[in-house]
């Protein structure tokens, strides 16, 4: 048996201390007192499981892998699961306080969860990639449910993968339970619109920002960092609403035209080449080169602290739309705000998933499905609400589109902390 070792986690700042620390900014902010802080400061818990898996050839290998719940005021907990070589248990930790904030923010009747298996998907076999989700998903059975948490894909997952996760939780039932996990495939209780919501919720915050900015989609420019749900989806539907899509990449480089990349051929050679790598319509640049482009907007939508210190007095758009989960650290943060570029945190920008997850989730318990329109319609009701809502507290109380969203959303779980009272 051998046990798979994870690498030097690719971040720079510990991101649970990160979340932590943006928790802490907020409360002075809103003053919830010291005694809320210190619950909401907490992972309500937090599950660490070794996963062994038989792999092709025979041998066995072993995976660390988490389930984390952060908080459950609210409703059940929710919240993606990440298959990535760098996971780790703090990330998974912030990613579930992330959570919690987002489904707030949404108005979503759920806390805040994450998961996440410490693995490099892309070198498992479709076999091997089954058992170790089903393994998975036998280890933390107890955790999950309709009406406890409820998983979702994020990145290294994929609707196959939240159907394996279905099929094993509904095989130990011993009927389907179509509320135990959502982003499923459309055949097997899937939303229609769950596969674009991500990219399509940030869209509409992008949308939003320009008019408050005076300018529409149509003709801006738009760099997108990151070529999977969130950043192929969202370049699809930016370029679809007229936006010129400058820049693209993927984890192996980028490519750059300032006339404009043609987002379908881009899908198209990475499809057959697995990279952008000799895209003939544009020049190559490094994920670097990238965020510091002049471009209208720049959406970061790979993984975490990208925009840095380092590199946060280069960026040139006015607009960073954060498709990934923490994709600016701290001190770029304050960069960014004070030199004037407007941010629209993760937690709102890329809050489509969780609310067509919602829709899923909801649908699946009435197994009573909806039509396209129905979920899109109602995706964009409560993602402009939401920017509303959050772009009102900003204007109101001078403050970043981070801190208006993390104040609406500590306020929200703070005040159903208190209303429900400590038991016992
Ligand atoms: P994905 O696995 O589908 O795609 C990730 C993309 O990022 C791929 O194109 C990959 O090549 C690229 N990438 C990986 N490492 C990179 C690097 N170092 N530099 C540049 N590009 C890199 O994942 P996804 O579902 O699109 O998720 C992306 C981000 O969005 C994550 O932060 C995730 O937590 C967040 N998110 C996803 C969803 C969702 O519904 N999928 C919802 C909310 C937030």
């Amino acid at each position: 048996m051998t046990t798979l070792q994870a690498p030097a986690s690719f971040t720079q700042e510990n991101p649970w201390e990160m979340a932590r620390e943006q928790l802490r900014r907020v409360a002075s902010l809103i003053d919830i007192g010291e005694n809320m802080l210190n619950v909401l400061l907490e992972c309500k818990k937090a599950v660490e499981v070794s996963v062994p898996v038989r792999m092709d050839d025979g041998s066995v290998l072993v995976y660390d892998a988490f389930r984390v719940t952060h908080n459950v005021a609210r409703g059940p907990s929710k919240g993606g699961i990440r298959y990535h070589p760098a996971v780790t248990l703090e990330e998974t930790k912030a990613l579930a306080m992330w959570m919690t904030w987002k489904c707030a923010l949404m108005g979503l009747p759920f806390g805040g969860a994450k998961g996440g298996v410490v693995c490099d998907p892309k070198s498992l076999s479709q076999l091997e990639l089954e058992r170790l989700t089903r393994r998975y998903t036998t280890e933390i059975i107890n955790q999950i449910g309709p009406e406890v948490d409820i998983p979702a894909p994020d990145v290294g997952t994929s609707p196959q993968v939240m159907a394996w996760i279905f099929d094993t939780y509904s095989m130990n039932k011993g009927y389907s339970v179509l509320g135990v996990v959502t982003g499923k495939p459309l055949h097997v209780g899937g939303s229609l619109g769950r596969e674009e919501a991500t990219g399509r919720g940030a869209g509409f915050c992008v949308r939003e920002a320009l008019r408050k900015r005076g300018h529409e989609l149509a003709g801006a420019r738009v760099a997108i960092q990151g070529f999977g749900n969130v950043g192929a989806n969202l370049a699809f539907l930016l370029e679809e609403a007229g936006g010129t899509i400058v820049a693209l990449s993927d984890s192996t480089g980028g490519i750059y035209n300032p006339a404009g990349v043609s987002v379908e051929a881009a899908k198209a050679h990475k499809r057959e080449h697995r990279t952008f790598e000799d895209f003939a319509e544009a020049d190559a640049i490094t994920n670097a080169e990238l965020l510091a482009l002049d471009c209208d907007v720049l959406a970061p939508c790979a993984l975490e602290q990208v925009i840095t210190g380092d590199n946060a007095t280069e960026v040139k758009a006015s607009i960073v739309c954060e498709g990934a989960n923490g994709p600016t650290t701290l001190e770029a943060d304050e960069i960014l705000h004070d030199r004037g570029i407007l941010v629209l945190p993760d937690v709102l920008a890329n809050a489509g998933g969780v609310v067509v997850s919602y829709f899923e989730w909801v649908q699946g318990l009435q197994e009573y499905f909806w039509k396209l329109d129905e979920v899109n319609a109602k995706l964009n009701d409560i993602i402009t609400r939401a920017f509303e809502e959050t772009w009102r507290m900003h204007v109101e109380r001078e403050i970043s589109m981070r801190q208006a969203a993390y104040a609406l959303a500590v306020g929200r779980v703070s005040e159903a902390t208190v209303t429900r009272g400590l038991y016992p």
